[in-house]
């Protein structure tokens, strides 16, 4: 991803892509002191785009690390990312992190907090797993609980487990892999949440050990809006037998159906194919 023609904004500035660099001692890199938003833009309107950056103030907030630019400031230089890249369809990275600076150690108040936004064009998530779906390995890390880490952040530092659970489930031929969190509740997978279906009523996971995603919240308005009853509970993994559908929700994988996850099989169903074809229409309203 390094080696392309293009812009990437950096610090107020749009840069050419491949001099989008930092020093090897920026703290991020030692310490995981980053932050990011993913989003995608269709048609030209990046959708949630407010909901995104008030979300990447709030990471930041949360690991210490205040973000100098306002909402307004981040959404303009998402447009101006966009327009030098001449893409109206496409994936938005806007990462912040500590700099390089006075310190080099565990602390870093002392260093800059910078940020940057990259754009590029992004097909579906998980392939063709999209229209046949997905196969998930079961992690064997479990999502840490909030005492541990600041759950609710999208930070680097809780992707080091995502990273490692999908490299194994990529060797086995999988997607993706599902996590249970640390009190062995179906938690999520490494960069989407999850649903299940049974007797025409959908049950997903309380995100009281993972990210409330955006696409989460939006699939679980547009279920009420369709009169699909709801539940946000804790759910065993020994229940995954008792559903007939499930599917991922997330900015990159959408809504993807999921067919498999370790030994257990799912339908790719109607209700899984409605709520798919009414994120697809409502990203583009
Ligand atoms: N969980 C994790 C770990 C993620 O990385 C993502 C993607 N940001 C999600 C859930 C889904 O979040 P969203 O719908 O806001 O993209």
């Amino acid at each position: 991803y390094d080696d392309r023609d293009g812009f990437i904004w950096m610090d107020g500035e749009l840069v050419p892509w491949r001099e989008a660099n930092v020093h090897i001692l920026t703290h991020a890199l030692h310490y995981a002191s980053s932050v990011f938003e993913g989003e995608r833009c269709y048609s030209g309107k990046i959708f949630k785009s407010r909901e995104h950056s008030a979300r990447l103030l709030e990471s930041g907030k949360l690991l210490d690390m205040p973000i100098p630019y306002s909402i307004d400031e981040i959404e303009a230089a998402k447009e101006a990312t966009l327009k030098a890249n001449n893409l109206s369809d496409a994936y938005v990275r806007v990462v912040a992190w500590r700099g390089a600076g006075d310190d080099m150690g565990v602390a870093s108040s002392r260093n800059p907090v910078r940020m940057a936004v990259a754009v590029w064009e992004w097909g579906a998530y998980y392939g063709d797993a999209k229209w046949e779906g997905a196969k998930l390995d079961i992690a064997k890390w479990k999502r840490p609980s909030p005492e541990t880490i600041p759950v609710d952040a999208k930070a680097a530092g809780l992707y080091m487990i995502c990273t490692m659970s999908k490299h194994i489930a990529e060797s086995k031929g999988c997607s993706d892999a599902l996590f249970m969190d640390y009190r062995g509740y179906v938690a999520e997978a490494t960069g989407a949440n999850v649903f299940f279906v049974k007797d025409g009523e959908v049950h997903t996971p309380l995100p009281d050990s993972f990210l409330n995603g955006i696409t989460r919240q939006t699939v679980i308005g547009m279920l009420a809006e369709m009169n699909i009853p709801v539940h946000e509970r804790h759910i065993m993994p020994e229940e995954l037998s008792s559903f007939t559908e499930c599917f991922l929700t997330g900015t990159a994988a959408e809504v993807t159906p999921v067919a498999q996850i370790g030994d257990y099989m799912f339908e790719v169903g109607q209700l899984t194919r409605n709520v798919s074809d009414a994120y697809e229409k409502l990203v583009r309203s």
